[in-house]
């Protein structure tokens, strides 16, 4: 795989880790480094990823790893159900405290709606705080073939969002390029974040 797209994912970790979004070995991260056969980079099981090495990505292809020791994040099958159905080059997963609260409080409601912040406009193809971001919600599951049938629901039934939220888990986005994908990380967090402190602060109002 070109050691680019390693040294990207690794300085993804640094920056995400540096914020809180992958406690302990929380997240994990791919790149597309071949689309004809798919070939995935992506960070191996275990591995805090604020501390990643070049032996902690792995190459995933044909349903196994084809370089490097270790076992593919547990996740994989999500990663590549984005890559198939968004045609992404990246797809990265965080665990932060807000995407965590706000994934519980608006599970019901099947997606949380984001409207009006000018952080928006750092989402692909937007060009207005107007804009409507509906990040979906799905149900958290431990069985990945279940998880990822339900993703794969998830982005055909939205195919405008750039995100999605599995409950008390964490965020996915995806981008065509890891900087993209951690762009898109760094929007959806601090609209995420946004949105929980302003529900915060309107109580400590009342
Ligand atoms: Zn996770």
């Amino acid at each position: 795989m070109p050691r680019s797209l390693a040294e990207q994912l690794i300085d993804a970790g640094r920056r995400f880790d540096a914020r809180g979004w992958v406690s302990g070995t929380s997240g994990n991260f791919s790149a597309v480094s071949n689309r004809d056969p798919l070939r995935l980079a992506i960070t191996r099981s275990g591995t805090h990823k604020g501390e990643l090495t070049p032996e902690d990505i792995l190459e995933y292809g044909d349903g196994r790893v084809l370089a490097g020791d270790g076992s593919a994040s547990a996740e994989t099958a999500l990663h590549l159900e984005i890559v198939g159905a968004r045609g992404a080059g990246s797809v990265l997963h965080t665990h932060s405290i807000w995407s965590t609260l706000l994934s519980h409080r608006y599970a019901e409601l099947g997606g949380l709606a984001i409207r009006g912040y000018e952080m928006l406009k750092g989402l692909a193809g937007v060009t207005t705080h107007d804009h409507r971001e509906w990040l979906p919600i799905l149900e958290n599951d431990q069985d990945m073939a279940r998880l990822s049938g339900e993703v794969g629901r998830t982005l055909a039934e939205h195919p405008a969002c750039h995100g999605f939220l599995l409950r008390r888990h964490g965020l996915y986005t995806w981008g065509t390029t890891v900087a993209d994908a951690r762009r898109h990380v760094e929007i959806l967090e601090f609209l995420l974040e946004s949105v929980a402190r302003s529900k915060e602060s309107a109580s400590w109002r009342s």
